[in-house]
């Protein structure tokens, strides 16, 4: 799941982006409005964490603008502690959810997981698809009602799929959302978690479309 992390508190950024990596999310990190709102406008995030109070540009105005431009990734807004006014504030300019300062890793990356959950359109945090069922607050997945074990990656790789049935996915994307977009060198390790999964859950379980990537088929 890749998030981006809007805060330019380094310590803060520092604290929640080694925890979240930890709970298997991708972090990229903007530190300051300018850039968190580029961020935001160019690239495919699965979820925003937006602090409000940013150098040059602060986090409302940010959030104002992104939705204008009918960008609708789900945002989860970082409050300084006891601030109603910044909570309402960021909800009226449309954000999904708020969390006041300090923050607590779990909490977040379980506000993250439902914010996604909410976005594609199912409150369960599992995932059915055929005889495949992925849970993926406890990281299990079965197949038939036997359990499988993936490791974090491949369940990573899973979810990624699961949460995009009948669309074409390439190797690209499949390793920014894996590594991050610094890593994209390491586009071709996606073949081989790819080859695992077929291995452990069936050949079919994901299709190879000549020179665009791959697919799960509905
Ligand atoms: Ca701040």
């Amino acid at each position: 799941m890749r998030v981006l992390l809007v805060e330019d508190d380094d310590e803060l950024a520092g604290r929640l982006s080694h925890g979240l990596k930890k709970e298997g999310f991708v972090i990229e990190r903007a530190q300051n409005g300018p850039d968190g709102l580029a961020m935001g406008l160019d690239c495919e995030f699965d979820v925003i964490i937006l602090d409000l109070g940013l150098p040059e540009m602060d986090g409302l105005e940010i959030l104002k603008r992104w939705r204008s431009q009918k960008i609708d990734t789900p945002v989860l807004v970082l409050t300084a502690r006891g601030t109603w006014t910044e909570k309402v504030e960021g909800l009226n300019a449309g954000a999904d959810d708020y969390i006041s300062k300090p923050t607590h890793v779990p909490e977040v990356a379980a506000r993250l997981r439902a914010l996604v959950r909410r976005k594609f359109g199912t409150a369960s945090p599992v995932f059915q698809h055929g005889s495949l069922c992925l849970d993926s607050t406890a990281g299990e997945v079965t197949l038939s009602g036997e359990r499988v074990e993936l490791t974090a990656i491949e369940i990573q790789l899973l979810s990624y799929f699961m949460h995009r049935i009948g669309r074409v996915v390439s190797q690209y994307e499949l390793a920014e959302s894996i590594y991050g977009s610094q890593d994209v060198r390491e586009s071709n390790t996606v073949e081989v978690y790819i080859s695992r999964l077929r291995r452990k859950l069936g050949r079919d379980v994901i299709k190879t479309i000549r020179g665009l990537g791959y697919k799960m088929d509905r």
